[in-house]
C-alpha cells in the first residue's frame, strides 16, 4: 500500500487561508489591506524580515512572496507544501490531520484525470519526487499539477557552443536578430544534445533552465520538447524577464508556445509571454497578476484548437478575478499564433 488518497480539492474546500495562517501563528505579524481581504506580512517560507514581502488575498485562498529568496505564490495548500517542505499530497494529508477532516483514504481511486494538455506542451524529460501522486502520463496535465511547487534555482552553467544558423530556426522563419536575442541554437552535447534550445529566466533575469526542441518530427518516444529534470515550469512563465521592461501602457499577451512568443517579439510585440502549455498553474497566475499591476490588463491568445480553448477559458476564470482580461481567438481552428502574418496579429491586437 502507498499513501491514502487524498482529494485536493475536498482539502482546499474544508480548510481556509485563514485556517492555515492561523495554525502557523502568522496572522499576529501580518497587517490587513484592501479593505480586509488582504493581508501582508514578513515572509514565513524564507523568513525574511521585509514586512511587505508576502502578501495573501484571503477570499480567493492567495499568497505570493515577491521577495527573490522565494518569488512564488499559490494557495493555501501549496502554502502548507512550502512550509513542510512537502509535496502537495504529504500537505493535504498534513491538513487533514490539523483540521480532523477525514478525508484521507476516503476514495479508492482518484477522480478521472482531463487531458488539458497542448500539443506543445513540453514533457518533463524525468521526475524523481513523483512517486506519491497519483499516477498520470507524462503529458496529462490534471486540476492538480503532479509538479511540486517551488521555484527554479539559477542554474550555475551556461551552455555554450551552440549552433545559432541551424536551418530549423531559419525555417521557422526567425532573424539572426532574433535567435541572438533568445540565446536559441542547436546544442550537440549533453542531455539536450540533439535539440534547439531555447534559455528561460525568471523575473529577475536569472537563468533558470533550459527547454530543447526536436528540430523537427521527433523520432517516436522522444517528445517535441524536452525540460530538465526537477524543472518546476508551473513556476515560471517565459519572456516575463523581457516583456516586464516593455510598454508598461499595454496589455500583456499570454500565448503557449516558446516559437509563439519569438515570433510575436520577431513582429514588434515584446509583451509577450507564455505558460509553455495551455494549462496556467497558480504560480504563474500570481506572476502575470503582479505583471499587470501598472497595465490594463491581460490578452489571451491561446492554440485554436480543444487544449487551447479549454486552458485559456480556465485562465480567463481564474484571472478574471484580479484584472481585466480579453480573450482573443484565432482565426480558423488549429491556428497557432506563431503561424500568423503581420497583418493578421494587427487586426486582432491592434
Ligand atoms: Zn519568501
Amino acid at each position: 500500500m502507498g499513501k491514502p488518497y487524498i482529494d485536493f480539492g475536498a482539502v482546499k474546500a474544508a480548510v481556509s487561508m485563514t485556517q492555515v495562517l492561523e495554525h502557523y501563528g502568522l496572522t499576529a505579524q501580518m497587517r490587513s489591506t484592501r479593505g480586509g481581504d488582504g493581508l501582508e506580512g514578513p515572509c514565513p517560507i524564507h523568513k525574511g524580515t521585509n514586512r511587505d514581502d508576502f502578501k495573501v488575498t484571503l477570499s480567493k485562498n492567495a499568497w505570493f512572496c515577491h521577495n527573490s529568496a522565494c518569488k512564488c505564490g499559490g494557495n493555501h495548500l501549496d502554502l502548507v507544501a512550502r512550509m513542510e517542505d512537502c509535496n502537495a499530497h504529504q500537505a493535504a494529508l498534513h491538513l487533514d490531520h490539523w483540521f480532523n477532516l477525514g478525508l484521507a483514504g476516503k476514495a479508492d481511486a482518484p477522480p478521472p484525470r482531463r487531458d488539458g494538455t497542448s500539443k506543445d506542451a513540453p514533457t518533463q524529460a524525468k521526475s524523481s519526487r513523483r512517486s506519491q501522486s497519483p499516477p498520470a502520463g507524462p503529458s496529462i496535465v490534471a486540476e492538480e499539477p503532479p509538479e511540486e511547487p517551488g521555484c527554479n534555482e539559477p542554474l550555475k552553467f551556461e551552455l555554450t557552443n551552440l549552433k545559432t544558423d541551424h536551418a530549423y530556426l531559419t525555417e521557422r522563419g526567425l532573424t539572426p536578430e532574433t535567435v541572438a536575442e533568445f540565446g536559441l541554437g542547436f546544442c550537440a552535447k549533453g542531455t539536450m544534445s540533439g535539440r534547439i534550445v531555447i534559455p528561460i529566466h525568471n523575473p529577475d533575469r536569472d537563468l533558470v533552465g533550459y527547454v530543447g526542441r526536436w528540430p523537427g518530427s521527433p523520432p517516436e518516444e522522444r517528445p517535441k520538447y524536452k525540460l530538465p529534470a526537477g524543472f518546476k515550469k508551473n513556476a515560471e512563465v517565459f519572456n516575463l524577464d523581457r516583456a516586464l521592461l516593455e510598454q508598461q501602457g499595454l496589455p500583456l499577451i499570454v500565448v503557449e508556445g516558446f516559437f509563439d512568443v519569438i515570433k510575436l517579439w520577431q513582429q514588434g510585440y515584446h509583451r509577450v509571454v507564455s505558460l509553455m502549455g495551455s494549462s496556467l498553474s497558480p504560480q504563474q497566475e500570481a506572476l502575470l497578476i503582479k505583471a499587470s499591476d501598472s497595465r490594463p490588463g491581460i490578452i489571451l491568445m491561446f492554440d485554436e484548437d480543444d487544449a487551447g480553448r479549454a486552458g485559456r477559458e480556465k485562465a480567463l476564470i481564474r484571472l478574471s478575478r484580479h484584472l481585466f482580461v480579453r480573450v482573443v481567438p484565432l482565426p480558423q481552428e488549429g491556428a497557432q499564433p506563431d503561424h500568423l502574418t503581420e497583418s493578421e496579429l494587427q487586426a486582432l491586437l491592434d
